[in-house]
Parts: C-alpha cells; structure tokens; sequence
C-alpha cells in the first residue's frame, strides 16, 4: 500500500519509561512487543487491520527482534499459524475481524482449543458490532463458549489495555488456553497514552533457532482418542486454572459506589459508556466516580463465580449490561448465583434493550428504569430531560424534512474501477432482463446502494460463485456472480471456481480485479503490482493491475476455459463481453476479469507525485470532465447510471430548463466514466473533457492562443 506508517512504526520503539502517545490498536501491537512475543500474524480488516499494517511495514525492526510477522491469506490460516504454540513455548498472536473472521478461522481455532498450547496464544479480535459495523451482527463469545477458550473484553483505556494483553498471554499459559482479546470499534481508534516498557526479544526465534522439533506427542493431536481426554481437560484443569488466574491476579474490577445496595455487572468494553450514562443521569461525577456500585468483567469467559457471589450478595438488585444477543452472561450469573442459593433479584435484557449496539442513549434509557424500579429516591430528572431533548431534536428534523433523516449509505470512492462495471451490468439488464446477482464482500458491495440496487445475496467473504450454486440449476437465464480480487484469494478460488469447474455448473463469474483488498485499506495480495512497476508507473501516470497476471494464470491453470479480461472504465466493452457471456453456446464457467486499479490507491501514488512535479516547475496535466449546461436536458439520467459523487446537480442558470442541470464537482479524477456512460447508454451529448495544465510548456501556450483566435473569431464577443 502507499500509505506510509513510519511513525507508527518509530513507536514501537520507545522502551522503558517513554510515553506512548496515539490510537489504542497502535497501543494493542505495542504490548505485544512487550509481551516477548515470537510470531505475530492476521488478516486485515476494519477495526484491527492497523496492527498487520504497521507490523508488515516494522518488518525490519521485528527482525532484530527475532519476531516472524505473516500476513495471511485468510483467517483460517492465521489462526492454524497458532499451532506453533501448541509444543513450543513460543508466544503468538494473531488478528482478525469478527465475527467474520472467526467463522473463517472456526475449523483451526477448534483444533487449536482442543490440544490447548504450551506458548501464550492471544488472538486480537475486532468485534465489529453496532453502528459502524460493516457485517452481520453476531457476538464472539459464543465461539469462546462453545471452544472453551478465555475471552478478555478490557476496559479502555489504554494503559489497562495494555496491562491485559500482557495478562492474556500469561492466563493463556497458565491454563493452557488460547485467549480472545476482543476489541471493540471505538477500544480500537480511541486515543491515550501510556508508560512503555522495553520490548522483549523472544527466547526462541528466528535469531535463535532450535536444533531438533519437539518429540511426538499423541495427545497434543486433535485426533480421536486424544480429542476425548481434551474435553475433559478443557473442564476439569484449563477451565478452573484460567479461573484462578483471573481472580488472584484481579483482572476483573470492582468500582464500589456511594450506594453498597445497587450494583452494575458490565462487560469491560462497555465501561465508558455506562460510565458516561450515569453521569447523564446525575449518578457519576467527571471522573467517573459512580453513585453504584461496578464490577467490571474485563475477561467475559469463563466467569468466576466466587466474583459474582460475592459482589451480589447483599444487593438489592444488580443490572448486567451485556450488549449482543444471546445473553450469555447475564444467563451464567444468573445460573452461578442460583447454584450458590444467592438471591439477589438480577436485571438485563429486560430492561435494556436485546440487540444493536450500547451507546450511551441506549444505556441511560435502561439504567433509568433500573433505577427507577429499585432506588425511586434516586433522582433522574437531569438524564429523563437529556433524553427527551435528543427525542425532540430527532423529531424537530422529521418535521421540518417531511420524513425522518435520509440514511447515508457508503458509496464507491469517486472514480472507482468497479461503478463502471455496474454500469454495465445495469445497461446490460435493459437488454436481456434481470439476471440473479449472487454479491460478495468488498468494495463492490457498494453496488447493493441507489443508483444501482445490484444483487440478491451475500453469503461470505469470496463466496459469491459458490452462493449461486443451487439457484443456477432453476434459471432460465445464466446467473452472474461478482468478486474482487481480495475475495477472490481469501475463498473464492476455492470455494468457488474449484466447485464450478468439477461439477462442470454454467455460470458466469465477474472478478473485479482492482489490485488491492481496498475495502480493508487497500493491503497488497498476490496479484498486486510489484514495487518495480509501482516506480516505474510514477512516471507513467497510468493504472498498473495489468503488470501482474497471477489470477489469469491461475485460471487457465485450473481449467478455466472461457477468460476475458476487460478494462473496467470501457462500458461499452463491458457490456459486449457480459453479453456475450451470458448468451454463448459455451456451457462452462464463463470468467470476465474486469481490470482497474483501485482509484484510492492510485491517487495515493498519484497526488504526490503531481505536487512534487508542480512544485518543481514540471508540466502537470490533470483530466477533468464537466457538463455543458446549456445542452444538458435535465432528465439525470447519467447520474442515475453513475452515482459518482462528484456528479451532482444545480439549479438551471436557464430560465425556461425548470429542472436543475447536471454539474461535475472539483473533486472528479476524470476517470472518464462519465463519457463512457454517455457513448454507451446514448446520452445527451452534455459531457466534455477538460484538461488542466499546469506549468504549460510553450506547445501549450501555442496551441491555447490558436484555440483562443479560432473561437473569437467564429464566435466574436
Ligand atoms: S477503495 Fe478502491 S476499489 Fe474501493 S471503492 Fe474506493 S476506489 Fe473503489
Ligand atoms: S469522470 Fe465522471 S465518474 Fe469519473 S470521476 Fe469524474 S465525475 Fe466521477
């Protein structure tokens, strides 16, 4: 990728005494070095793909370390590298975006949990849940439950952040367990700082290698017998020493409140929050200071219950604010304090709500009428007028617009690869009809937005082929199925095109092929352009996916019969080959690899180096297209088969056009869709090219006076 993390990486260098300042996942791959950490690896995604980020471009640190850094190619693969630490006492940690990423990773990780590990094996989970979630929405503990593994939830802040990562590694070996650190979207990019410690170079490492593997051992294969005894093991010693290691080393904290009777039970994540909604409510001061009691659970499984027994007994009543559905903690503590014949009354889901994520709103909401049933003397006047305001607001909006506030989707970037293809494809549909669109994940999920409404489902990361393997077979017309190239080597080589071609399916399967996996911050795959090219291009000013052929030859590798390869921005050829796909004699797996470097990592490159050349003095020349507004017919057609945000609208400088006209913004990167759009879908002829020249040469200055006197004088003042 072109983004530079040199800071970052010059962080993970302070040492004992320094203060780290900056966001709490730099902080999270900080401590990992402080941990004596020996292999690091992962699969990007939001809101942890930073720490494989950084890590990747600190290569050369980590290697004076002795730390082996990998970026895998998916989750499953970064949780089997976990194996290292099941005979070896190397210390590992992997990361991933969940829940996604762990049902990727679930085979390994179950065989992982089974033998247990001898080396800490901590897996830095994103939990990327709630508002700014980017997939479905389902809890990670489950996975920890059903495994046994130890599932850490820390409160943030970044020096307890920090301090748990330390002790995840060290609970991990304590109890033989692999530990889930969950991070949530707002744990990750919250900023703090930090006392450092030095880092650790491990024992055991590249620097210092090990002469002879370690001995066969049967019963640290996940293989029937063995599996049986690990069952056992998991409950009767890794389970209860994981417990003990919680409670004397209090990883779990207790806040206690001006009011001993009322008590709090809250996962660690959430603990800002709460904190932020009792002080909504007049129940805490600034400082966090509460007027409840707190027991905070900074590891979520396994629970202790002589923690849970002895903060409830005596109370009142005590609120568990579990976010997620299932409610598997509140269920446990409700199981723990019945089995010890406590009696405490315990709330939840009852009066919070089921499912989306705890904001403060949501919190407050249920805190008050927690307090309202067990501390009526409490006043909460200051939280109940908070939130009618925020009602009155929302409502103030609704009335003045007509209808609530416009949900504002995600979109393509502005000049992506992949609207073109959409285009197409909507051009296409006008023809021949509908066809069923089995979508994936990625940039191109975009498509599932105005102006295109594109696909019928979604089933997982690279599975978009293999999703249309039983709708094919009851279709009159052949299905389409659409990937990107990141999908393409997480899952759907696999999963997909293997599938097709052994059960010989007709279909057609559509690989945008941009050069990145973009949607997770544009990380480099197989089938990235090389560096050599990258320098080269500078000069060149051109796209570059086409200097790396490794999914073609994969194909035709694998049998793929039927391969065209498109550039993404020529609709019109688009449309030819989609047509020509989806009505050739030709029963196999038909592939269109439509190419196109993704525009935010070509700008990345790009932008620099047209501002070094301007501020040299060099000749820059910039594309930009626009709309003549006096051809423009005002029907926006072309913004209906665009979407690109820099084609917008304005009222017409014409007195008789009553509709607005159509304008393109400052910010087009002229990637030239928007005369594709007009030649292929026959639009009026409203568009043109302009160039901007900066620092023109004298053939510019020459021809621009020419241009300058035929135009005056066909056209005089
Ligand atoms: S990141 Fe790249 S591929 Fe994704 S929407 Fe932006 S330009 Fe398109
Ligand atoms: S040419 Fe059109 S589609 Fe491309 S960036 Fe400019 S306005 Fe957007």
């Amino acid at each position: 990728m072109e983004v530079s993390f040199s800071r970052e990486v010059q962080a993970l260098r302070l040492g004992q005494g320094d203060v780290f300042r900056g966001e709490g996942i730099l902080a999270i791959t900080k401590a990992l070095l402080q941990s004596g950490v020996a292999y690091v690896g992962g699969y990007q995604g939001a809101p942890v793909s930073h720490l494989m980020d950084v890590l990747v471009q600190a290569k050369d640190y980590l290697a004076e370390l002795g730390v082996h850094v990998e970026a895998c190619a998916n989750e499953a693969s970064a949780a089997a590298m976990l194996g290292a630490s099941i005979h070896y006492p190397l210390r590992g940690a992997v990361t991933w975006k969940s829940i996604v990423g762990t049902n990727v990773a679930a085979d390994a990780l179950s065989n992982l949990a089974s033998p247990g590990v001898t080396g800490g094996a901590l897996i830095v989970i994103g939990e990327d849940y709630g508002e700014g979630a980017s997939v479905i929405q389902e809890r990670t503990a489950a996975f920890a439950l059903k495994s046994s593994l130890v599932l850490l939830d820390p409160r943030p802040d970044l020096g307890h952040m920090v301090r748990m990562v330390e002790e995840g590694f060290a609970l991990s070996e304590a109890s033989s367990t692999p530990v889930l650190l969950q991070l949530r979207i707002r744990a990750c990019h919250m900023r703090g700082s930090f006392v450092c410690r030095d880092n650790v170079a491990p024992a055991m490492s590249a620097r210092h290698l090990t002469e002879a593997p370690a001995p066969f051992d049967y019963t640290r294969l996940s293989h029937p017998p063995s599996t049986f005894q690990h069952e056992k093991l998991k409950g009767d010693a890794r389970l209860p020493a994981a417990r003990r290691y919680i409670v004397d080393h209090h990883l779990n904290e207790v806040f206690p409140g001006g009011r001993g009777d009322l008590g709090l039970i809250v996962q660690g994540g959430l603990y800002n929050s709460l904190v932020r909604a009792l002080q909504q409510l007049g129940l805490a001061d600034a400082f966090g200071g509460s007027t409840l009691s707190m027991l905070v659970l900074n590891v979520t499984c396994p629970l202790a219950p002589e923690e849970i027994r002895d903060f409830c007994l005596g109370k009142r009543a005590v609120l568990v604010v579990e976010e997620g559905q299932p409610e598997f903690i509140e269920q446990e503590i409700l199981a723990i304090l019945r089995r010890l014949d406590v009696n405490t009354p315990i709330h939840g889901k009852d009066v919070l709500a089921l499912a989306g994520e705890y904001t403060v709103e949501v919190i407050t909401r249920g805190l008050a009428a927690f307090v309202a049933r067990h501390a009526p003397d409490l006043s909460l006047d200051a939280g109940q007028a908070w939130l009618k305001a925020n009602a009155a607001r929302r409502d103030a909006v609704t009335t003045q617009l007509g209808a609530p506030l416009p949900a504002r989707p995600p979109q393509f970037c502005i000049g992506c690869p992949e609207r073109p293809v959409f285009a197409a494809l909507k051009l296409l549909q006008q023809d021949i009809g509908r066809v069923h669109i089995a979508a994936d994940i990625g940039c191109h999920s975009f498509a599932a937005f105005e102006p295109f409404s594109s696909g019928h489902t979604i089933l997982g990361y690279g599975m978009s082929l293999a999703s249309r393997a039983g709708v094919s077979p009851v279709m009159s017309r052949r299905t389409l199925a659409i990937m990107g190239d990141g999908g393409f080597w997480h899952n759907g080589l696999l999963s997909g095109v293997q599938s097709a071609l052994f059960n010989g399916d007709d279909a057609v399967l559509v690989i945008l092929k941009n050069g990145y996996t973009s949607a997770t911050g544009t990380q480099e795959i197989i089938s990235t352009p090389d560096h050599e090219h990258k320098a080269h291009a500078r000069d060149k000013h051109e796209s570059l996916v086409h200097t790396n052929r490794a999914i073609e030859r994969t194909l035709t590798g694998i049998g793929v019969q039927w391969l065209r390869t498109v550039d993404s921005y020529r609709v019109d050829a688009m449309q030819r080959t989609l047509r020509e796909a989806f009505t050739t004699d030709f029963a196999g797996l038909k592939v269109i690899i439509a190419e196109g470097e993704c525009q935010l990592e070509r700008q990345r490159r790009v932008k620099p180096w047209l501002a070094r050349r301007m501020k040299s003095g060099k000749r820059t020349l910039r594309v930009k297209y626009g709309v003549d507004e006096d051809t423009c017919s005002g029907d926006h057609s072309c913004i209906r088969l665009s979407g690109c945000p820099t084609l917008s609208l304005k009222a017409s400088p014409d007195p008789l056009k009553v509709d607005p006209v159509a304008t393109v913004l400052d910010g087009c990167v002229g990637c030239g869709l928007c005369g594709e759009n007009a030649h292929a879908a026959t639009l009026c002829p409203s568009f043109y090219r302009g160039e901007v020249i900066r620092n023109p040469n004298w053939r510019d200055r020459l021809a621009a006076r020419l241009r300058h006197a035929v135009i005056t004088l066909f056209q005089p003042a």
